[in-house]
């Protein structure tokens, strides 16, 4: 873009071609990865291809340099590391200053982080700071022919899907929610380079601190639908709280568990942890089997990728068997039963 033409976008070109990576935000707790970190690696390694750029994870945490192996084992080629006790819980403002202390010294591109409770706050709070745009709950990316990040969401209550981009300003950032992305197989042996970096906060000038983290509830008998393998979920359909024992049932027979639609739980039938949907979980399921849901389009956005949907309806017409692969039209209080004795039989 020549300087006399269009002076403003001149200089918009020239500070956007000191920016160059793609950065994953490695989320951790007590060391552990959050998956939707290695997930987001498998994106960014194809955003990094077609920016021809390098795909680069930021650990931050305490005791965590061996997430910067797992990293290299999911494609990055290189990890900010910053390693002491002032980051072993996550607060927001150690990871924001931590954050912000690398973008400006190595100004990446693209930053993508986990629509996860510390991603979303991390993300929007950086964002801020370095005064560039955040799309959150991506569901899309791609990079146009002007190495713009192109950023798909549902937008309006759902009813659209909307590109959105920061043309004007860097780094570009967005949030995906776990399991939108699909896990990229890790490669047995991968090495790269770790690029350590000492910045710490002065504690006293953290100024929230952790006193005791209580965990929310008994993790050992949650139900974790974000990551299970067949899901058997209910909507209104189901007429109330007790016929979700019959879903109950055919879910131990496959081994699967029993999620919900907003309106079932909305109703007080199932814990909200169980919604699926744009406003509760995105869920990714070998099979998904959808009983008296009728598929509205927040419901469809968290689940339209499981790899097989099964719909049972009374309503012929209804949405959701657009996008099942088997429908079967009749009552789910006389299909269920059947199905869940069949499968017992096999
Ligand atoms: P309904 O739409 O009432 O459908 C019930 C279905 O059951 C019907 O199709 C009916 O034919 C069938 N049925 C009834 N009896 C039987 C029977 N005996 N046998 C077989 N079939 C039967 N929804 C979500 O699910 N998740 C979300 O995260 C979510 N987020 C939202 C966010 C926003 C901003 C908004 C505006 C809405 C959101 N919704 C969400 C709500 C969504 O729009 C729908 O209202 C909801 O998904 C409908 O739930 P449902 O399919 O269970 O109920």
């Amino acid at each position: 873009i020549a300087e006399e033409e269009d002076p403003e976008a001149a200089a918009i070109a020239r500070m956007q071609a000191q920016y160059r990576g793609v950065w994953v935000f490695i989320e951790q707790t007590d060391g552990e990865a959050a998956k939707v970190s290695w997930e987001l690696l498998g994106k960014g390694k194809e955003l990094a291809a077609k920016l021809g750029v390098e795909l680069c994870a930021v650990v931050i945490g305490h005791k965590v340099e061996p997430l910067c192996h797992e990293a290299f084992k999911y494609g990055a080629e290189k990890a900010y590391l910053l390693d002491a006790p002032l980051y072993g819980d996550y607060r927001t403002q150690s990871y924001l200053e931590a954050m912000c202390h690398l973008i400006e010294q190595h100004k990446p591109e693209v930053i993508l982080m986990g629509a996860t409770g510390m991603g979303r706050d991390l993300a929007g709070a950086v964002a801020t700071r370095v005064g560039t745009g955040l799309t959150a709950d991506c569901t899309g990316l791609d990079i146009d022919d002007k190495r713009n990040l192109m950023q798909t969401r549902p937008a309006f209550g759902g009813n659209i899907m909307a590109t959105i981009m920061c043309d004007k300003y860097r780094p570009q950032m967005s949030t995906v929610r776990p399991h939108v992305m699909q896990m990229p197989e890790p490669l047995p042996e991968a090495t790269g380079q770790i690029i350590r970096d000492a910045f710490t906060t002065p504690e006293d000038q953290v100024l929230a601190k952790v006193l005791e983290i209580i965990r929310d509830g008994d993790s050992k008998h949650k139900v974790d639908i974000g990551g299970a393998e067949f899901i058997i979920s209910g909507g209104r359909g189901m007429m109330g709280p007790e016929n979700f024992a019959m879903l109950e049932e055919l879910a131990k027979e496959l081994n699967g568990v029993v999620g919900a639609s907003r309106s079932a739980v909305d109703a007080g039938w199932m814990p909200h942890d169980r919604q699926v949907g744009q406003t509760g979980k995105t869920v990714r399921p070998k099979i998904y089997i959808a009983c008296g849901i009728s598929g509205a389009i927040q419901h469809l956005v968290g689940m339209q990728d499981a790899d097989l949907i099964i719909a049972i309806n009374r309503d012929k017409d209804a949405p959701i068997f657009e996008v099942a692969h088997y429908g079967i039209v009749g009552d789910l209080f006389q299909i269920v039963p059947v199905l869940t004795r069949k499968i017992r039989e096999l």
